[in-house]
């Protein structure tokens, strides 16, 4: 082992086969060994992290960095750095919000030249599925994304619009054709428009705009679209604990569906969310604490796969008191990881749920299970150094976040990331960055 260039101890490691004392091996930004925590190792270097927890950096796959073209809401830089001071090494940027949206090869491209010099971690992408673009899906798939985003009702911006029954199916069959994946934002416009569209400043009149029926029957069309195409679908930030047994039914039943849910449904209810307090919306909206806790149930049970942030930042301006008008989207990047295992370690869950929930799922999700997402021999040497027994206050002003607009201020969470390795490279430790050094990520072929 005279050529191990790093070893990372501690007595607490995070690994697929459970919490241990532990010496990691790394070589080449690569694990090449988890091995007794005592084990006489010849190393370049050995970091001896304590009593501090090892986990596997987590794996993001829902985060809107709007770079290029909307730079002033958020951007690679920024985003990759508060990802990164989140304990977050891998992220995949959704295909809107962007100027242009990944939805053409040459739009991959664009994005992809803007992303290479700014990225702290490493950086994938989502394509789009748009009304006009099915013959651009597979070029797409060839080009690398790891999938494709749909919405069923209208997305905020005018340039990304949804698709209906018909156009779904269309696209559908086509990422069928070629075993892709189609993730969705699953709301049924017909239910939005026939919920009550009060606006103004009341959080229970946002709520009562966004039903969980909307979810509901877009789920189920969903879902009945990928058993009779035999296709993979995702389901994006579910909300409705309504949905749970419809999905459950489905899982069982063999389709091909996976979901998400995201840190604010997990932690945040609409009992606490003060009126005009827009920097808590989004969509589909966060609802009440026993919505939350089946939401937790089925997080528990493998109903829902994955936790992931949906970090989707807007300028300051357009988090106005009106929730009707508002821009929809809360940012999460910097703080998801300590949001998550604060409730989860409340409701008795343990860092290896969350792991598996916010790295090794998602990983695989993306078919990335092979480089991330756990720590054992021959994936990247990602890592988050975490303190999980220590508890900060959010302050806005410590985010890294373009724009310091967050749900979280003044809580106080659990788990203060102390560093973040990238592929067996500190890249930021109590708030120091190096320059970036992520790569772009292609879906394995
Ligand atoms: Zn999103």
């Amino acid at each position: 082992m005279a050529d191990v260039e790093l070893v990372l101890r501690s007595t607490r490691v995070v690994t697929p086969e459970g919490t241990r004392p532990a010496a990691v091996a790394v070589t080449a930004g690569k694990i090449t060994a988890v091995l007794p925590y005592d084990a006489p190792v010849a190393a370049g270097r050995v970091e001896d992290l304590g009593d501090d927890v090892l986990l596997p950096g987590l794996v993001d796959t829902h985060v809107h960095v709007n770079d290029p073209g909307r730079t002033e809401w958020e951007g690679f830089w920024t985003a990759t750095r508060a990802a990164a001071a989140g304990g977050i090494t891998t992220l995949v940027d959704m295909p809107l919000n962007s100027l242009p949206p990944t939805t053409t090869v040459e739009h991959l491209r664009i994005k992809q030249q803007v992303a290479a010099d700014k990225a702290h971690i490493d950086v994938g992408f989502w394509g789009g599925a748009l009304p006009d673009n099915v013959k651009d899906l597979r070029p797409l798939h060839e080009a690398g994304v790891f999938g494709f985003k749909a919405f069923l009702s209208p997305s905020g911006v005018d340039e990304f619009p949804h698709l209906d029954q018909d156009q779904l199916a269309r696209s559908l069959a086509e990422i069928a054709s070629f075993d892709g994946l189609l993730i969705v934002h699953a709301e049924d416009p017909r239910h939005l428009e026939a919920a009550p569209q009060q606006g103004g400043p009341k959080y229970a009149d946002f709520l009562a705009s966004r039903p969980r029926d909307a979810e509901d029957t877009a789920i189920a069309q969903l879902i009945a679209q990928a058993k009779r195409l035999d296709a993979r679908v995702h389901v994006l930030h579910l909300s409705s604990s309504d949905a749970l047994p419809l999905i459950a039914a489905a899982k069982a039943d063999g389709v091909r569906v996976t979901v998400e849910t995201c840190p604010h449904y997990l932690t945040l209810t609409a009992e606490e969310v003060p009126d005009g307090a827009s920097e808590f919306k989004c969509c589909p909206p966060i609802r009440e604490s026993a919505n939350q806790d089946l939401l937790w149930q089925a997080l528990a049970d493998g109903t829902i796969d994955c936790v992931v942030t949906d970090h989707s930042p807007s300028t300051a301006d357009l988090k106005t008191d009106d929730f009707a008008t508002a821009w929809g989207g809360i940012s999460g990047l910097q703080l998801s990881l300590s949001a998550v295992w604060t409730e989860a370690r409340r409701r008795g869950h343990t860092l290896e749920d969350v792991v598996r929930w916010m790295s090794s799922r998602t990983a695989e999700l993306v078919g990335l299970s092979d480089r991330k997402g756990a720590i054992e021999a021959g994936r990247d040497a990602d890592f988050t150094v975490l303190a999980p027994d220590e508890t900060f206050t959010v302050d806005p002003a410590a985010l890294q976040h373009r724009n310091r607009v967050t749900a979280y201020a003044g809580r106080t969470l659990y788990g203060v990331v102390r560093s973040t390795w990238l592929r067996g490279e500190r890249v930021v430790a109590d708030g120091a960055f190096t320059e970036p050094r992520g790569a772009l990520l292609a879906r394995p072929q």
